[in-house]
């Protein structure tokens, strides 16, 4: 058993993995930069380590300080959280060889699914449909003229090492081809520090949709039904909810499987999403994500199972303690994704929280390291609360969404809860009509 886990992240996420730890009797260590100082995953750590300056790349990303921590500190294990180094194989690799366990997927997943070049290769060869586009990379630009001549514009422009949205490009004709195909390469380069970009087509009206699933050491995989996240801003989830609202018991049961299928190939360690477009009734394969999500949360509250629990226990080497069988969806619920943002322009807004007010009661979760006083630094991620309900049915967890966002009080920073506020009136949302394009297309029209 670990006895003590360092936590290698910051914010909601820090907080959420250390609340797994105590519940399992381990011990906490967080790590922090000196404008985290007085946060809350750091006041209520076991132990703390500052391992650097502000600035993410000296600190959260800083691999050196972070195995001296945990050296130092006596730690089984790391838990990379979401973002930062949660998807670098190289740290996963390095945490293994310094002799913590990494709580997470084998190096070799991490590595294979992040190129999502060779991981659209992977899945094809499993024959689960992908999204059509380019066989490989782009060599030039000639190559992406032609490729789009054969699938058809509108077509996007997206990074081999993608993620957060960033460097997709949209082109509806060879002019906007041209000037996409830079720009990608340049954003791709710039971001990840690799330049390798493939093409997809532009899919007009699809949902995005994906499958939560966990795996263990000794080849099981379960999945937790699916999350419908097409409420998107610049490619990033906004608001997500389970079940889907747009997709019927068959298809649910079929898109489940695809995802065990891919795991299973991997024989996949940990937790992981696996990504699609669902469009006219087929599930296109976008990416797998081999880590802990921000929105996992619903998936918890609809199976009643700790998903941060299970991924300790299985990176410790346990059998998961239930089957596919087991897995129950019991009603429905969404996460709000609330950001210390101008909800109209949604320029970042730091600063110091000067009442807290979050809403409670039966059937409501908030998973926020906010507190009254604390002062948001302006050097990472504006997302500084997570609010999730659960209901029996969708109507349920709606009526309860909207009471609690009414009760929720933030002052001291613009957030966007009065964006919520607003969608959650919507009759396309409250009928579940809606896609991937739809919250872009509203905004536009407000
Ligand atoms: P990232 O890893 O940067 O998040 P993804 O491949 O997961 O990138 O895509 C993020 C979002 O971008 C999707 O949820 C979807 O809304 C949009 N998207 C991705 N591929 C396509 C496509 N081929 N057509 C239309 N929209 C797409």
């Amino acid at each position: 058993m670990f006895e003590k886990i360092l936590i290698a992240n910051r914010g909601e996420i820090a907080l959420r993995i250390h609340r797994a730890c105590k519940e399992m009797g381990i011990r906490t260590i967080a790590v922090h930069s000196t404008a985290d100082a007085n946060a809350m995953h750091v006041r209520l750590a076991d132990e703390s380590v500052c391992i650097g300056p502000a600035p993410a790349k000296l600190s959260y990303l800083n691999i050196p300080a972070i195995l001296t921590a945990a050296s130092i500190t006596g730690a089984d294990a790391i838990h990379p959280g979401i973002g930062f180094l949660s998807e670098n194989a190289d740290f996963a690799e390095m945490v293994e060889e310094h002799g913590f366990t990494f709580i997470g997927p084998s190096p070799n997943d991490i590595r294979l699914m992040g190129d999502k070049i060779s991981a659209k290769k992977t899945v094809q060869k499993l024959g689960i449909p992908i999204v059509p586009g380019s066989d490989g990379m782009l060599e030039d630009i000639e190559h992406a003229k032609e490729t789009a001549a054969k699938i058809g514009y509108p077509v996007l422009i997206k990074a081999s090492a993608g993620g957060g949205g960033k460097g997709m490009k949209v082109a509806d004709n060879e002019v906007m081809l041209e000037e996409a195909f830079a720009l990608a390469k340049s954003e791709a380069l710039a971001a990840f520090g690799n330049d390798e970009i493939y093409m997809e087509k532009y899919l007009k009206k699809p949902r995005h949709i994906e499958v939560q699933l966990i795996g263990d050491t000794l080849g099981n995989v379960i999945h937790f039904g699916e999350r419908d996240c097409s409420l998107q801003r610049k490619h990033q989830k906004v608001l997500e909810e389970t079940p889907s609202p747009g997709i019927n018991e068959q298809e649910r049961e079929k898109v489940g499987k695809i995802a065990v299928k891919l795991a299973k190939s991997l024989k996949y360690r940990g937790v992981g999403t696996v990504e699609f477009l669902y469009e006219n009734g087929e599930f296109y394969f976008i990416e797998m994500n081999t880590r802990l999500q921000i929105e996992h949360t619903i998936s918890e509250m609809v199976t009643d199972i700790d998903l941060v629990r299970e991924q300790i226990r299985v990176a410790e080497g346990l059998q998961l303690s239930f089957t596919q069988k087991d897995i129950t969806i019991n009603g429905h619920s969404i996460e709000c994704r609330i950001n210390a943002e101008n909800p109209k322009t949604f320029i970042p807004n730091p600063g110091e929280i000067t009442s807290y007010h979050p809403p409670g009661g039966l059937g409501v979760r908030i998973d926020s390291a906010l507190y009254e006083g604390y002062r948001i630094p302006p050097y990472y991620d504006s997302m500084i609360a997570k609010l999730i309900v659960h209901g029996s049915t969708r109507n349920e967890c709606l009526l309860r969404l909207k009471r609690c966002l009414e009760e929720f009080v933030i002052t001291g920073v613009d957030t966007t809860l009065p964006l919520h506020i607003d969608l959650i009136e919507e009759p396309d949302f409250v009928s579940g009509n809606y896609d991937i394009h739809w919250l872009e297309n509203y905004l536009a029209r407000k």
